[in-house]
């Protein structure tokens, strides 16, 4: 049977990591404040935000809030970025996804320093990560990195295949494989065979946004299987995009959702505000 890779805990132990070096940091007059930014009050956003206010509390991070209706237009929350940008007690922005549809997303993205994208979805955090220079990294496959690492599994050398090219998981992900020296195949809708595909994985990284989409056939015995998806059932539970009890006894670590990736992205978030300050 698998080991199961337990998100949570691995989360814990690296904020506790975060909350000492914060202290230290804090002591020689380095303190990190993240702005909060979310326009409208859809409520999964109200959910995501509260929780990254609560791990900045948690950890020593000082945290502003801006909570803009929905009716605001682009000028104003570009100008609110403007401001934040300029702000030299700001350290980090974070402008909580999606925005309403009047107002362009990568316009916004574009718009944060990248001095204080703790996101890593600016262009320029992108391009670094592709050549290999620091910035910062998108924090769900960076957090999937940092499970690989605290999980004692290498990736170097290992024939990885990622399933799903987003902007925001998939590519950041590929990149990430292929910089810990693994060979890194990424799969999307246009794959031929995809099965055979994802068979040839000793890691398995699926972050296509289908609930149950990845089943025994998919998985090679003995793989690692990271699920990067998160759906709720009908039944109100949580799954992911892997059929979790049909690969378990496939594979020598799996990722359960909920508990696996998702703990991992918040905790990334403080690791790259406390990165900013670093
Ligand atoms: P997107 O919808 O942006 O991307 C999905 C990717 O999967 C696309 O590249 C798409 O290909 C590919 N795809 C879709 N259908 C197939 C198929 N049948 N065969 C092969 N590839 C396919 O999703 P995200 O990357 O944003 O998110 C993926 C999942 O992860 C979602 O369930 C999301 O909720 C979850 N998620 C979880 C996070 C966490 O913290 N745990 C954070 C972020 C996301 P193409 O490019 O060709 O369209």
């Amino acid at each position: 049977m698998a080991d199961i890779i337990d998100g949570k805990a691995v989360s814990q132990r690296l904020k506790d990591e975060l909350k000492e070096e914060v202290a230290g940091l804090k002591a020689q007059g380095k303190e990190a404040v993240l702005a909060v930014i979310q326009v409208g009050n859809d409520p999964a956003s109200s959910v995501y935000v509260g929780n990254k206010k609560k791990a900045c509390a948690y950890i020593g991070i000082g945290s502003e809030s801006y909570e803009l209706p929905e009716e605001t237009t682009q000028e104003e929350l570009l100008a609110l970025i403007d401001r934040l940008n300029e702000d030299d007690k700001i350290t980090g922005i974070l402008c909580q996804l999606p925005v309403p549809g009047h107002i362009d997303e990568d316009t916004i993205i574009r718009r944060i320093s990248p001095l204080k994208d703790v996101d890593g979805f600016h262009p320029m955090s992108v391009g670094a990560l592709c050549i290999g220079e620091k910035g910062f990294v998108s924090c769900t496959p960076a957090g999937i990195m940092k499970l690989l690492e605290y999980s004692d599994i290498d990736v170097e050398g290992k024939e990885c295949v990622v399933v799903g090219r987003s902007n925001i998981v998939g590519k950041p992900m590929a990149l990430l494989l292929l910089r810990a020296n693994g060979t890194v195949t990424v799969c999307h809708s246009r794959t031929k065979n995809l099965q055979e595909v994802c068979r040839r994985a000793d890691i398995l990284v699926v972050a296509v946004g289908k609930p149950k989409m990845i089943t025994e056939e998919y998985v090679k015995d003995g793989a690692v299987v990271i699920d990067v998806g998160i759906h709720r059932m009908d039944n109100g539970k949580l799954c992911g995009d892997v059929d979790y009890d049909r690969v378990a006894p496939k594979c020598s670590a799996i990722t359960p959702v909920p508990g696996g990736v998702g703990p991992m992205t918040i905790a990334m978030l403080m690791y790259n505000c406390v990165n900013a300050i670093r």
